[in-house]
């Protein structure tokens, strides 16, 4: 996908695509927040069987928000159970301009609601308003919308193709956008006609049980969208169960792997994406004010928990002063702290582990002699906090280079050709995303041919669309999300015959 250069951060330019309505945020009183939330099957809230539960912390404060039942091998059980009696009573042979009208009732509700989701996404996830606002929820919205509107039109998503739904189809979701990730999951799933048993990530459960509340508001008949909260084993089981037709995994290379091995095991149907390292490729011709805001957006939206972050910075030897010197002053004017004010740039991290671990990749590059310049703004006393952060003197070799640091952390390196910048930029294990920055048009074409990336965005970064089809090559995983190559992913195809 290439787009045009744009004036603005991209989150703002998201803002203005699929926000048509800007709600102002009143505070964290626009939700009200139980103190215990249970698993949704068939329709209905109930206990884990064995009763267990698990905390959901508030990143921003590290304080206990709420308990959420813990579900196990049985709980998976019954909600693969009350998925099939859905599949087959229900949805599988619903009119598709029937199945269409749940998920556009379902898109208005959330947009209807949209300050609660995004007040909620915030408070569990610690990401800052101004994003769950103006980027997740009506995204998550436009998720649906677009899906609602192929349930009638299947016939034609893959020319000289018919397509079945598939199944019963488990999804696992990540925290890193936990209601984004639900939407791309759940659209075009049960807009192809499957049934669906949902394990959203264990740090940020809240807005996928409250999108439960809310399929139930509009009415979806119950067993069609199940929720089964939980950790690892819980997912692992839900990816292992015989009843399961297809597994669609967004979240970490490893544990993609493992459900790989586990989906192999019985020619389970599976789309995986996975992590990244995505590289920036600024060109000494490019327009450095738009590349700055590009990069500041690709490593320090979501407090760089994104898996197509652009967590490398290739930037052609002749400007790399130039440009690391207005990054640096760029990272001093964003604003880190309490993600529930609407001024706030970058927001907490998830989670406390995840802090370790960004500050242990940090440190050992440190460590090994790289130059680590942070911002010197203050970070809030309490809760997980890490400052915007630029690591120089690096060979490429090192782990900051090739692991995905998921934090707000920009491991730059500088190259002098246009084939040493597709070398150092193929140089990962992973496939999912990548920026050129060059005023060149050619150029734009020549890189993206060899940049070896699931996406490609030129003069513009992170940006967004369901009619877009998004995936990684590599490491990063297999199969796409949106657009009519998402939807193949949930049906089963046979040619047309006469
Ligand atoms: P991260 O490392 O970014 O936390 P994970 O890959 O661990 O990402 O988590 C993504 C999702 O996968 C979460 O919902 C998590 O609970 C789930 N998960 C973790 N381990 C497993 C596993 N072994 N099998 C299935 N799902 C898992």
């Amino acid at each position: 996908m290439t787009t045009t250069p744009h004036d603005d951060t991209a989150t703002a330019n998201l803002a203005r695509t699929f926000a048509d309505y800007a709600p102002s945020i009143e505070g964290r009183d626009i939700v009200a927040i139980r103190p215990r939330y249970g698993l949704m099957i068939d329709g209905e809230e109930r206990d884990a069987r064995d009763g267990a539960v698990f905390s959901t912390i508030e990143p921003a404060n590290g304080e206990h928000i709420a308990e959420v039942a813990e579900g196990a091998a049985a709980d998976v059980d019954d909600a693969v159970a009350a998925a099939r009696r859905a599949y087959e009573t229900v949805w599988r042979d619903m009119p598709g301009r029937t199945r269409a009208k749940y998920l556009f009732r379902m898109a208005r509700l959330l947009q209807d609601r949209s300050r609660e989701f995004a007040v909620l996404e915030t408070i569990d996830g610690g990401k800052p308003i101004r994003e769950s606002r103006d980027v997740d929820v009506p995204l998550a919205a436009a998720h649906l919308f677009y899906h609602a509107g192929w349930a009638d039109k299947l016939e034609y998503a893959v020319p000289g193709m018919t397509g079945r739904p598939i199944g019963v189809v488990g999804q696992i979701t990540p925290w890193n956008f936990p209601l984004l990730m639900v939407a791309w999951k759940i659209a075009p799933a049960l807009a192809c006609g499957n049934t669906v048993v949902l394990k959203p990530a264990e740090t940020t459960p809240l807005t996928a049980l409250l999108l439960a509340e809310l399929a139930a508001e509009a009415g979806l008949p119950p067993g069609v969208l199940n929720v089964v909260t939980g950790a690892g084993a819980t997912g692992a089981a839900l990816a292992a169960h015989p009843g399961v037709d297809k597994v669609a995994f967004t979240g970490s290379t490893e544990v993609g792997k493992a459900i790989r091995r586990a989906t192999a095991e019985r020619g389970t149907r599976l789309t995986l994406e996975l992590g990244g390292k995505g590289a920036h490729v600024v060109f000494d011709d490019a327009a450095l004010d738009q590349a700055v805001e590009g990069i500041v957006d690709g490593i320090f939206f979501n407090q760089g928990h994104v898996c197509c972050a652009g967590s490398r910075l290739l930037v052609q030897e002749g400007i790399a002063d130039e440009l690391l010197d207005r990054l640096r002053r760029r990272i001093e004017l964003l604003r880190v702290g309490d993600p529930l004010d609407k001024n706030t740039d970058v927001g907490a991290i998830n989670s406390h582990a995840q802090l370790e671990r960004i500050r242990g990749f940090v440190d050992e590059a440190r460590d090994d002699g790289a130059q680590v310049h942070q911002s010197t703004r203050a970070l809030p006393g309490k809760g997980f906090y890490f400052p915007p952060t630029i690591v120089t003197g690096l060979g490429g070799s090192e782990a900051i280079c090739r692991e995905e640091v998921f934090g707000p952390v920009l491991a730059v390196q500088t190259f002098r050709t246009e084939a040493e910048a597709v070398a150092r930029a193929n140089a990962t294990r992973y496939g999912l995303s990548a920026g050129v920055w060059t005023e060149k048009g050619s150029r734009i074409l020549w890189m993206s041919q060899r940049l070896r990336a699931g996406v490609v965005w030129a003069n513009s970064f992170n940006r967004f669309d369901p009619a877009s089809p998004f995936g990684g090559l590599r490491e990063s995983g297999f199969g796409r999300e949106g657009g009519r190559q998402g939807l193949q992913e949930y049906l089963t195809l046979s040619p047309v015959t006469a």
